[in-house]
């Protein structure tokens, strides 16, 4: 951390930390901040993610950073990015675990009147990755890392029905990336020191992939509606990845594209096990994939180019991996 922060040649950093952040960590990232003389202004442990709070902490950021460093979770990391964002200041992004791909994207998921929505924000400036920290994270923030991951075959598919059908431009260097991060991993889906390394760096190119092309469309389609869609109504929202993986597989039997590898995935990581344990509720879904047409205007995918519904309703029913994914 110090030596990528003194090459590039910050010498006062503000840090935003997941709140209950094992003490081990903070102290080997201050130390190292520490060792090449680079002052931390301000270190903040982050709780509560409302769009409120984190530009409440913007207004009592000290102004005279170089850097802002988020360090942690995803709740952490997403506000330290809205905050650097807001202050126009670089963002060092440095993850404890990959549960999805926000420690490198343009946006920060931010609560806005109770419901998570994604807002604008800027790439982080540098990630720094610790595939050792991130394999003790808890597995269940794995899991979510590798349905977010899985997302991206159905988010390019989404792409290129959108192009054409409506005209939308793509950009076939940001999707040829976004398809090559996931293949990577696909070789070789393990939860180890390399399985990190892999998952890492699939999740950071496609969220390079995003800013490519101006567009969260390389590594967000319609999965990622439904995702928001729940994340509005449920009960109890679910880890974003999920949310999404499941979406994945679901709407990739609408596109009739890539579900067995999808599928395979899921049963060579143990992903479909997971969700088993704890099932969605199946009309939380149904209600989702209606309202996931209304998420984001001027946004094509597979649910507007045909009522989908039925489709769906069928499918949570009839398909064998997803039957075990829900409950009534
Ligand atoms: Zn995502």
């Amino acid at each position: 951390m110090g030596i990528y922060a003194e090459r590039c040649g910050f010498t006062r950093a503000v840090l935003f930390f997941s709140h209950g952040l094992d003490d081990q960590l903070l102290q080997r990232l201050t130390a190292s901040l520490d060792s090449r003389n680079i002052q931390i202004l301000r270190a903040t442990p982050v709780e509560s993610i409302s769009f409120e709070h984190t530009t409440e902490s913007f207004h009592r950021s000290p102004t005279n950073a170089d850097a802002i460093i988020g360090f942690g979770g995803g709740k952490a990391l997403d506000v330290a990015k809205y905050i650097a964002f807001l202050s126009g200041v670089p963002y060092i992004s440095v993850p404890t675990s990959l549960s999805n791909d926000g420690f490198c994207s343009p946006q920060s998921s931010l609560t806005v009147a109770d419901r998570r929505r994604p807002l604008p924000s800027a790439m982080p400036f540098g990630v720094i990755l610790d595939t050792g920290v991130c394999l003790n994270a808890p597995e269940i923030l794995w899991y979510s890392g590798v349905g977010d991951l899985a997302s991206k075959f159905t988010a390019v598919a989404d792409w290129k029905l959108a192009f054409h059908a409506m005209g939308t431009a793509v950009d076939d260097f940001a999707a040829l990336l976004s398809d090559a991060s996931v293949y990577q991993f696909l070789a070789r889906p393990e939860r180890d020191i390399e399985g990190m390394k892999l998952l890492g760096t699939a999740l950071l190119l496609n969220g390079i992939s995003m800013s490519i092309c101006g567009s969260s469309r390389p590594a967000s389609g319609s999965e990622h509606l439904i995702s928001h869609a729940l994340d509005r109504i449920s009960k109890r929202p679910r880890l974003h990845g999920l949310q999404v993986g499941v979406a994945t597989y679901l709407v990739s039997l609408l596109h009739g594209q890539n579900s067995e590898r999808i599928a395979n995935l899921f049963s060579a990581t143990g992903f479909w096990r997971v969700i088993a344990r704890d099932p969605f509720y199946r009309a939380e879904w149904l209600d989702a994939s209606r309202l996931a047409l209304s998420i984001k205007s001027d946004f094509y995918t597979i649910l507007s180019s045909r009522d989908c519904l039925p489709e769906i309703a069928d499918a949570l029913d009839s398909d064998p991996h997803l039957r075990q994914c829900f409950r009534d």
